[in-house]
């Protein structure tokens, strides 16, 4: 069984990812990382985000020790990572890597913004998790603040408006609902009941019982 995954920032579907993959056994790809990673190269070899060569290159060049989470996680690297994200010869370079990952024998679970329609289009599973952008601020900042990182809220919701915007005009798989995707609003839910939601939406559409 393929999950798929898509949504905007802090929309809470990397959590429910990694529940999901939890609890059904299936190994899981944040592949927002894959794009962070990318942005992280450019940056450390002194490279400007939109030099489009450079980061096809970085994204070719990933290995798995770029995938140092502390290191990538940070306010700054999700904004970097929706800057290379919009070059098409980076999503080209990503594009295998993730499909190999879905289709592995067991299943897989993968959460990003083109998982339904662009990496599995066949995922017997596809939700959509969304929420107001202000919850999805307050959820950031919270999560920063965790990490020790210095927190302005009105920072954080503009960063979050930002990468809305930048994710879903532009022109190379645009962060949109897939037409199968079931749609998950999460303003309201607190993780256990979106973790039970999400649970229903599988069984319905996979026929499995949570
Ligand atoms: O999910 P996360 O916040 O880590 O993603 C960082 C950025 O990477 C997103 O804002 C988006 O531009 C890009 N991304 C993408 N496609 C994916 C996953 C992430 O374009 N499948």
């Amino acid at each position: 069984m393929i999950i798929a995954l898509d949504g905007p920032a802090a929309s809470g579907k990397g959590t429910l990812a990694r529940r999901l993959a939890a609890h059904f056994d299936l190994p899981h790809l944040d592949t927002g990382l894959l794009y962070r990673a990318t942005a992280r190269s450019l940056m450390d070899a002194g490279e400007r985000l939109d030099n489009e060569r450079r980061a096809e290159e970085a994204a070719r060049g990933l290995a798995l020790m770029d995938f140092d989470e502390e290191h990538l996680r940070g306010r700054e690297m999700g904004e970097a990572a929706s800057v290379v994200a919009a070059i098409p010869a980076v999503r080209a370079a990503l594009f295998d890597m993730q499909q190999a990952f879905a289709t592995r024998p067991e299943g897989a679970v993968l959460d990003g913004r083109d998982i339904g329609t662009v990496i599995c289009p066949q995922a017997q599973v596809k939700i959509f998790v969304t929420a107001s952008p202000e919850t999805r601020a307050n959820r950031r900042a919270i999560e920063l603040a965790k990490r020790g990182e210095k927190v302005d809220y009105a920072a954080v919701l503009d960063d979050i408006r930002k990468r809305d915007e930048r994710d879903s005009h532009r022109s190379s798989a645009p962060l949109v609902a897939a037409a199968d995707a079931v749609l998950l609003d999460t303003t309201h839910l607190d993780i256990e009941a979106a973790l039970k939601a999400a649970l229903d939406i599988v069984a319905e559409k996979a026929g499995l019982r949570a």
